[in-house]
């Protein structure tokens, strides 16, 4: 499979006054390949939404590198970057606060169209907001109206045309179902398949809850406090999960068929999300891992493939670590 973007040791910190620094991305990696569904999940606040608006271009990055068809976005010059707009695009979370409430649905699509320079004829470029209102199963009738007069589903749909407008190759989508919904969750992701199938789309598609992301995902990657932890298969990830926060995630979705007996082992999840301003030495799940040993605290897990397609950052997984006793468990 081609891989079409490529991240590499990213970070971003943010400057937040008295000297802090805030390490929304402190080091995360992946490569994603040409019209696969990338899932990046974590709790809201671990840094997947800066890594959306990173790759984006939207940020300038802190350190590491972001390559988008072999190009690194953070260095392209003006034509470039022109390019590279078009052919990236996001799908945002709130549909509402992403979207003018001043114009009509018709101007909202037709906008990203006018920057570009594309369809310069009104009335082609009208015909192409009909042909997306139809491909995001809307109509022709809505393009005049106003956002507000729409449900959630709905101006969802209307933010999909607008990212879809310009052709784009890649779609980053923030959460784009979290506040939907579950009736119209389900709508919405059979939408972005559809669309996928159709346009050879490329998502990286961001969410703060596995279940979400579970049928949409070719490959999964769990992130935490700004590190990523896991990355694998989603069928894999799923029926093997490694590393304890992982396993924390999926034990939190509750099985659907009460008839069927719950065999996984219940892996509650204690204590707060630490601070990325001041996060834990070494391991930045110990302070919650049940598993936490006297190397997680002195020593940052290697990212490492422990099987096929199937990559962890956790010292109960390197052999190079001896004594792998729990603290919790032990007598001071
Ligand atoms: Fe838990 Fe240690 Fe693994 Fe971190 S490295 S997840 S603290 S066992
Ligand atoms: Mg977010």
């Amino acid at each position: 499979k081609d891989r079409t973007l490529k991240v590499t040791n990213l970070k971003k910190h943010f400057h937040i006054g008295k000297g802090q620094t805030l390490k929304a991305v402190n080091g995360v990696s992946f490569d994603v390949y040409k019209g696969e569904t990338f899932g990046l999940v974590g709790e809201s606040g671990c840094g997947k939404s800066t890594i959306g608006r990173t790759i984006m271009g939207l940020y300038d990055r802190s350190d590491g590198e972001v390559l988008f068809d072999g190009k690194n976005i953070h260095e392209l010059d003006e034509k470039e970057t022109f390019s590279f707009r078009k052919n990236m695009q996001m799908i945002f979370q709130d549909p509402y606060a992403s979207l003018n409430p001043r114009s009509t649905v018709s101007e909202v699509i037709s906008e990203p169209m006018e920057i570009h320079g594309l369809y310069r004829n009104k009335k082609e470029r009208l015909e192409r907001v009909y042909q997306l209102l139809e491909e995001v199963g809307l109509s022709r009738d809505h393009a005049n109206r106003y956002p507000h007069e729409f449900s959630g589903g709905q101006r969802q749909r209307i933010g999909i045309a607008r990212a879809l407008a310009l052709n784009p190759d890649f779609i980053i989508a923030d959460e784009p179902i979290s506040a939907l919904d579950v009736s119209v969750q389900a709508q919405v992701v059979n939408l972005l398949q559809k669309l996928q199938e159709e346009k050879g789309l490329t998502y990286l598609f961001i969410a703060h809850d596995l279940s979400m992301v579970k049928h949409i995902s070719d490959r999964i990657g769990v992130m935490y406090l700004g590190n990523l932890v896991e990355l694998t298969e989603s069928e894999q990830l799923y029926s093997n999960p490694l590393h304890p926060y992982t396993k924390a995630l999926l034990s939190a979705i509750p099985i659907p068929d009460p008839d069927v007996e719950e065999t996984r082992e219940r892996m509650i999840l204690q204590g707060e999300l630490p601070s990325p301003i001041d996060p834990p030495s070494g391991c930045v799940f110990r302070t919650r891992c049940p598993f936490a040993m006297e190397a997680c605290a002195q020593q940052i897990p290697k990212w490492q493939k422990v099987e096929d397609k199937h990559y962890v950052a956790c010292h109960i997984y390197n052999d190079d670590i001896k004594d792998k006793r729990p603290i919790h468990g032990r007598a001071t």
